[in-house]
């Protein structure tokens, strides 16, 4: 007699839990609340702050009708008269079709008190205020450093995203913005834990959650997690101090862990004296820094030897050509890296590590 009732029952608890907490698949296919508010919130890339403090606003509210949604839907679906019937008159029911009223009713109320007055009671909006009035002005600060490629960002295709910006660290979750500036936050690592299978890639990832602390009174502190790969980008954005206070040791990627070697061996090697006619441009890798390593056949293995002269004039920094060395190797054996020979970058001569000289 409940069959009706349990499908339906089952369905909508299925539903509700991908609108509660979407799945990748959805959250990059647009289906979350502010995804499609986006129109009508302004567009992240616009207005970051705007479209936020209103995302989490309809979040809340769209959520908080879930409940109201089921017994609403109820009658539209479960058509048997009978099983409605049994349903409907218990009290246990009637109690729940009370909460779920009352409930988004109080949302919705906290939600216009944050509205009236320009947002001004909203919790993000309170935190910028701490930063400078109105607090338009912060946002727009704000949502213009939100807008360079330079930022640090991670958690794209979860709830929970990181942006770290010139001046600030930001914490986006369906409910909450979170916002410190960098120059009053502290930020300690606290806490290492372990995958050793993520569904991204067949390596174990180490997760490392990060407190961020304000100085300021008002503004909440928030925890941060980031995979031990994205430790150092995050770390080259940062302005404020990063404590290791409990001295957790985070993992480095077997790319960092080669380039240490590579950079130990080159250091060793011969240097190359640049002729005076020759101009050395920027790496042609990453356009940073001056290209600073020139291949020249020096190593004597008559027995394997394959490496090449190779007439190129200095166009790679040491980094780069580590990683291209990197990137040439059995990926499956890292071991044999150090022995391997990698052809040049530009004429593709092989060269191996005794042939790697900085310029001088
Ligand atoms: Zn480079
Ligand atoms: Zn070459
Ligand atoms: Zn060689």
């Amino acid at each position: 007699m409940v069959s009706e009732t349990a499908l339906f029952t089952l369905l909508y608890t299925v539903i509700s839990l991908c609108v509660l907490v979407p799945p990748t698949e959805f959250i990059s296919a647009g289906f979350t609340i502010q995804q499609l508010l986006g129109h009508f919130l302004g567009g992240e890339d616009v207005n970051f702050v705007e479209y936020h403090v209103k995302g989490t606003t309809l979040t809340m509210i769209a959520h908080s009708l879930l409940p109201l949604g089921y017994f609403f839907c109820f009658p539209l679906f479960v058509e048997s008269f009978e099983e409605q019937k049994f349903w409907q008159e218990k009290f246990i029911w009637e109690a729940a079709v009370g909460i779920s009223v009352v409930f988004p009713t109080v949302i919705i109320m906290i939600a216009l008190y944050w509205a009236v007055e320009d947002w001004r009671h909203h919790p993000a909006v309170k935190v910028l205020a701490q930063y400078g009035q109105p607090w338009r002005v912060v946002a727009a600060r704000i949502d213009m450093e939100f807008r360079r490629v330079d930022k640090f960002a991670t958690g794209t295709g979860t709830m929970t995203r990181v942006i770290v910006t010139d001046s600030w660290i930001i914490k986006t979750t369906p409910y909450r913005l979170f916002i410190i500036q960098q120059s009053d936050a502290s930020l300690t690592l606290t806490e290492s834990s372990e995958h050793a299978l993520s569904h991204v890639s067949n390596t174990g990832i180490q997760f490392l959650t990060i407190h961020v602390n304000s100085h300021r009174d008002h503004v909440p502190s928030f925890d941060i997690r980031v995979n031990s790969q994205e430790y150092n980008d995050l770390r080259d954005k940062l302005q404020a101090p990063l404590e290791n206070a409990r001295n957790v040791v985070v993992h480095r990627t077997l790319s960092d862990r080669f380039l240490e070697a590579f950079r130990a061996i080159v250091e060793q090697n011969s240097k190359y004296p640049v002729p005076p006619d020759i101009e050395i441009d920027s790496c042609l890798g990453c356009m940073q820094v001056p290209a600073s390593v020139k291949l020249q056949k020096l190593c004597d293995d008559p027995l394997v030897g394959e490496c090449q002269q190779c007439f190129c004039r200095p166009m790679w920094c040491l980094d780069c050509m580590g990683k291209w060395f990197a990137s040439r190797q059995n990926q499956n054996r890292p071991e044999t890296w150090l022995q391997s020979r990698c052809p040049c970058p530009s004429c593709r001569s092989l060269f191996c590590m005794v042939d790697v000289c900085l310029v001088e």
